[in-house]
């Protein structure tokens, strides 16, 4: 039991909550964790849930990992903060970008830029995408072209960017020069069930956009490699080489979003190496040091950073990269970064992701036809999305205000289960350390609080 008063008593007024509903949860107080053990996390009670949200898909290596505690109390010991404005710079920093350069070698990144989280990471992307152009002499090119149903942040650049309509709605106008095309969607498409005819189709609907738009206008094209918050929508295999062939066709930048696909989550150690693509920027937060303190990283290749390298000398010069955050390159976070991709890489979490991923993928499949609910089981690695619908035939949409998929989560939740209901796709993105086990312990779960709902 929690000894500190009101642990378990909390008032949750005196906090506004990111998309919660405030008079929902005057209703029904959210879950406090207390404290994490690997896959495991606690409430103030002591009960035991199996983290099936990985965090908010990000705690890559597991909860409480001594190697990244002891990483933090040391640099603590040593500073806690100082800034890399240029004057001045810190060791964790520079060594952290030099091991980020070290993972992206494959994909010719050549520099990291970094921030506090994946929002502003994305917003570094665009940024650094438009003023590249200027640098190039060619400062016409602004627009950023991005996919319906993609995710990448809330400040107002990553939002216009964002596909998802009921975040933007509020929000409008949003940016001007932000625009999306189809998303390559298997399960929902107006267009056909053949995956590798949807992968070139949504390409030549880039391409078709781009021409639109006139090439010279366009900066970059992002997207995640496998959406996440859209609701795990995995591309077919030949989506992305297309895109490649489309952005180099109209010397368009190619930016990664790999905030939840990079460092191991679907089973390589980048969601670009996957596809076999090298973008010309990646972007990188949550698994970049399993969220233990917040860290954003905007990557770029030689093409990009050249242009800001010139005969120019002083320090502060309009050839810098005129953007930049206080806490970019904290130092808390960059030693956290560091120790969680050297545990990354001892203990093969991409391989191992790949693997007890498939094996969930499988027992989550072989309870589909059990349930009326389970319409399509997808994903790649731990990163899977169980779409739960009204008809399976028809692949009608649940009612929303039927609670279908709230129901099930909280009754897996009463059972010691923690998953992620997003508009009654459920989120499966547990630490990469999950084993077998886990997986059987989780799908036992989901077919109990099914079973008891049909
Ligand atoms: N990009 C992607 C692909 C994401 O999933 C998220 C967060 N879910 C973001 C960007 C934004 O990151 P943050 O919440 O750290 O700002």
């Amino acid at each position: 039991k929690d000894p500190r008063p009101g642990a378990d008593q909390h008032d949750v007024r005196h906090m506004l909550y990111p998309f919660a509903n405030p008079s929902h949860l005057s209703r029904h107080p959210p879950l406090v964790i207390e404290r994490g053990a690997g896959v495991y996390v606690y409430d103030g009670n002591g009960k035991r849930y199996l983290d099936g949200q990985g965090g908010l898909w990000n705690v890559n290596v597991g909860h409480g990992r001594e190697e990244i505690k002891e990483a933090i109390r040391a640099q603590l010991d040593r500073i806690s903060f100082y800034s890399i404005f240029g004057g001045t710079s810190n060791r964790p920093a520079i060594e952290l970008a030099d091991v980020l350069c070290r993972w992206t070698a494959q994909e010719g990144m050549a520099r990291v830029f970094f921030s506090s989280g994946g929002s502003e990471a994305n917003e570094a992307a665009y940024k650094l995408a438009r003023q590249y152009w200027r640098q190039v002499g060619q400062p016409m090119r602004h627009k950023i072209i991005s996919l319906k149903r993609a995710y990448h942040g809330v400040t107002l650049g990553a939002l216009s960017a964002n596909g998802i309509t009921p975040y933007r709605a509020p929000f409008e106008p949003l940016l001007a020069g932000f625009i999306q095309v189809e998303t390559p969607h298997v399960y929902r498409n107006p267009f056909t069930t053949d995956p590798q005819a949807l992968g070139r189709l949504c390409a030549q609907l880039l391409e078709r956009e781009i021409e639109f738009q006139g090439p010279d206008s366009v900066a970059a094209f992002v997207a995640e490699p496998v959406q996440g918050a859209g609701g795990v929508i995995v591309p077919p295999a030949n989506f992305w080489p297309l895109v490649r062939e489309v952005c180099d066709r109209h010397r368009v930048l190619l930016i990664a979003d790999e905030v939840v696909t990079g460092f191991g989550r679907i089973g390589s150690e980048m969601g670009s190496r996957l596809w076999g693509v090298k973008p010309d920027m990646m972007v990188f937060a949550k698994g970049i040091n399993s969220g233990y303190i917040p860290l954003g990283a905007t990557m770029a290749n030689a093409r990009v950073c050249d242009a800001f390298v010139t005969t120019d000398e002083a320090l502060f010069s309009s050839n810098a990269f005129l953007h930049g955050n206080t806490y970019a390159g904290h130092p808390l976070a960059c030693v956290a970064a560091i120790a969680n991709l050297e545990i990354i890489e001892k203990e093969k979490l991409h391989l191992n992701a790949g693997k007890v991923g498939a094996y969930l993928m499988e027992r989550l499949q072989s309870i589909q036809d059990k349930h009326r609910y389970i319409g399509d089981v997808r994903g790649q690695g731990l990163m899977i999305g169980v779409e739960l619908v009204a008809d399976k035939k028809t692949r009608a949409p649940l009612d929303l205000s039927l609670n279908v998929g709230a129901r099930i989560s909280d009754a897996c939740r009463e059972a010691g289960v923690l998953l992620r209901n997003l508009a009654d796709t459920f989120i499966i993105s547990p630490p990469l350390t999950f084993t077998h086990a886990n997986a059987d312990e989780m799908v036992d779960a989901i077919d109990d609080a099914m079973s008891q709902l049909d």
